[in-house]
């Protein structure tokens, strides 16, 4: 058996010039836990091209979802962001990843921090039914350069507002919070800095960082991780992962090469 599932592109959307977002079939056998990644690519010249992918739908949705970059000169992207609808990627049999629930002790506030297409695993979080049974609050930050890039991660809570079962989950217990770096917008600053100043708390009503009930996801770049984690390590958070359950939990967006 190969190591790759084909899989049939269902649609495809263009958010910005570097960011777009596409569901594909889902082979039944194909199980995942919320927040996971897999390896998804394309064939090329008769050989996979694959790179590491989070899942954005959740584990109980039909499709798959993947929420991506274009690179331009990127080998797998550059090709990728001409896919079709029709079109055939290829979807490791094996999901992997730190950014799962089991991986945190239990606590009462998650904090999901994300920066890019560091949002996707988030996105397969969100629509967890089980997240919002566990936790009193979650909170979604998602930092940009601009406005625009917010676009996938705008759409999905509004749609996910207004779903029928996970509607009122969601209004009462999720709180988005979008920024940007680079132009004005009603959040503006580094996700790392309005955490140091406190600033994200008091702009949505909350207490400050609390060990005893906060648990944090991290996913972004690999600075905002470098930096959040110093801060996190500083204040006595336990980083966890699959042996040891801890307070906060980190997954690269992407890896510099
Ligand atoms: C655990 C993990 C999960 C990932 N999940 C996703 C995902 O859900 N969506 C996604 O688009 N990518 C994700 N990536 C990145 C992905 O694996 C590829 O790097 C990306 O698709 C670009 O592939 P490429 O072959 O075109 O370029 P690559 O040769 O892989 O990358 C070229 C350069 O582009 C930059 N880059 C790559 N990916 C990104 C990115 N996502 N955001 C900003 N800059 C980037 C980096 O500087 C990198 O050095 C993930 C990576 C890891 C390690």
């Amino acid at each position: 058996m190969s190591a790759f599932q084909k899989e049939t592109v269902l649609s495809v959307k263009h958010w910005t010039e570097s960011l777009f977002s596409f569901t594909a079939t889902r082979d039944p056998g194909f199980r995942f836990q919320n927040g996971q990644f897999a390896m998804i690519g394309l064939e090329v010249d008769g050989r996979p091209l694959m790179r590491a992918y989070s899942m954005a739908s959740a584990n109980h949705e039909e499709n798959l979802e993947f929420f991506s970059i274009k690179v331009p000169d990127g080998p797998l992207t550059s090709r990728l962001q001409k896919i079709r609808e029709g079109d055939i990627i290829l979807v490791g049999r094996k999901p992997t990843g730190t950014l799962i629930t089991g991986n945190l002790i239990p606590g009462k506030r998650l904090l999901l921090l994300s920066t890019g297409t560091g949002l996707a695993p988030f996105a397969s979080l969100i629509k967890d039914p089980d997240v919002y049974e566990n936790y009193e609050t979650i909170v979604l930050a998602h930092g940009c350069r601009q406005v625009s890039e917010l676009a996938y991660g705008e759409h999905l809570v509004e749609g996910l507002r207004s779903h029928e079962f996970l509607g009122p989950l969601i209004r009462d217990k999720l709180i988005y919070y979008p920024t940007v770096t680079r132009e004005p917008f009603r959040n503006r600053g580094r996700i790392t800095d309005l955490i140091a100043s406190n600033q994200l708390f008091d702009d949505i009503g909350q207490p400050g960082l609390d060990r005893d009930t906060d648990r944090i996801m991290l996913c972004g770049s690999p600075a905002m991780l470098d930096e959040l984690h110093a801060m996190f390590a500083a204040r006595g958070f336990a980083e966890g992962n699959h042996s040891q359950p801890g307070h906060f939990v980190i997954e690269k967006a992407f890896v510099e090469r």
